[in-house]
C-alpha cells in the first residue's frame, strides 16, 4: 500500500474563502506532495446560516483556485441534502476508495473542537489529519483537552510523506507561518465599510463586490 496517492481534503465553510485558508492548502499541498481540494460544505453543521449560497461559496473558491496546480474545488458535499457532517462524507469517500490513503486538513480552532463533531472519534478511522496553525489557538500535541489527548495519543507523526503509507489515523502537526484572517473578521470588515481587499485574491474581491455579498443593508457599497 505504500506510495498510494493521498487524498488530501480541506473541508469548510469559506463564507468566503479568504488568505488565511489558501495559505495552509498551499502549505499542506506542497507538504503532501499531492493536490489539497479545497471542499465547500453545504450545510454547515453548528453554526448561523452562511452569509452567502453554496453556489456562491464554491464560485468563489473556483476563482480563487484557478490557475493554481496545488489547489482544486471538490463539490461533494454540495450533492447530497441535510447538514455536512464530515463523517458522512469521509465514509461515502469510504465506500467507494477502500484503501486509499485520505488525510484532512483542519486549522487548531477546528482541531480543538473536534469532540463536538459527530462521531467524532469515528474519523481517525476514516481519515489522516492534518492540523495547521491558527493565531490565537495555540497549541501543542502534549497540551490538548482531556478527551481529545485521549483519542489523539500514539497517532503523531512528523513525516507528511508517511501519510500516504497507510489509509488513515495518523495526525501530522502543519507547522506555517500564521495569517491572522477569518472569514468573520472579514464579513464584518465588509459590512463596516473597512479595508478588506487585501485578504482575498483579486478575483474573489471582485465577485464579493459584484454579487453584493456581506454588505451591511445601509451600505453604499464602498470599495476598500
Ligand atoms: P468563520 O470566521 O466564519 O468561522 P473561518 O475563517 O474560520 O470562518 P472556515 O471556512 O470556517 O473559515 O474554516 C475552514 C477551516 O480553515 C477550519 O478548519 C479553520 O480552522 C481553518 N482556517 C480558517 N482560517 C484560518 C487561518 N487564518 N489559519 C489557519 N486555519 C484557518
Amino acid at each position: 500500500m505504500a506510495g498510494r496517492t493521498l487524498i488530501a481534503l480541506y473541508g469548510g465553510t469559506f463564507d468566503p474563502v479568504h488568505n488565511g485558508h489558501l495559505a495552509i492548502a498551499r502549505t499542506a499541498a506542497t507538504a503532501l506532495g499531492c493536490r489539497v481540494r479545497l471542499m465547500p460544505a453545504a450545510d454547515p453543521p453548528h453554526r448561523p446560516p452562511p452569509g452567502a449560497s453554496a453556489h456562491q461559496r464554491a464560485s468563489m473558491l473556483d476563482l480563487a483556485v484557478e490557475g493554481d496546480d496545488l489547489l482544486c474545488v471538490d463539490r461533494r458535499e454540495m450533492q447530497r441534502d441535510g447538514p455536512s457532517y464530515t463523517v458522512q462524507t469521509l465514509r461515502e469517500l469510504r465506500a467507494a476508495e477502500p484503501d486509499t490513503p485520505v488525510a484532512l486538513l483542519v486549522g487548531a480552532d477546528s482541531f480543538l473542537g473536534l469532540p463536538a463533531w459527530r462521531e467524532w472519534e469515528a474519523l481517525f478511522g476514516l481519515a489522516h489529519f492534518v492540523v495547521a496553525d491558527r493565531p490565537g489557538d495555540a497549541w501543542q500535541p502534549d497540551t490538548l483537552p482531556g478527551p481529545l489527548a485521549a483519542a489523539v495519543a500514539g497517532r503523531w507523526t512528523e513525516d507528511p510523506a508517511g501519510l500516504a503509507a497507510s489509509p488513515s489515523g495518523k495526525i501530522l502537526a502543519l507547522r506555517q507561518p500564521l495569517h491572522d484572517v477569518s472569514a468573520t473578521g472579514l464579513r464584518a470588515r465588509i459590512a463596516r465599510g473597512e479595508p478588506w481587499r487585501h485578504l482575498v485574491p483579486a478575483a474573489v474581491a471582485r465577485y464579493i463586490r459584484d454579487q453584493g455579498l456581506y454588505r451591511d443593508a445601509a451600505d453604499t457599497g464602498s470599495w476598500l
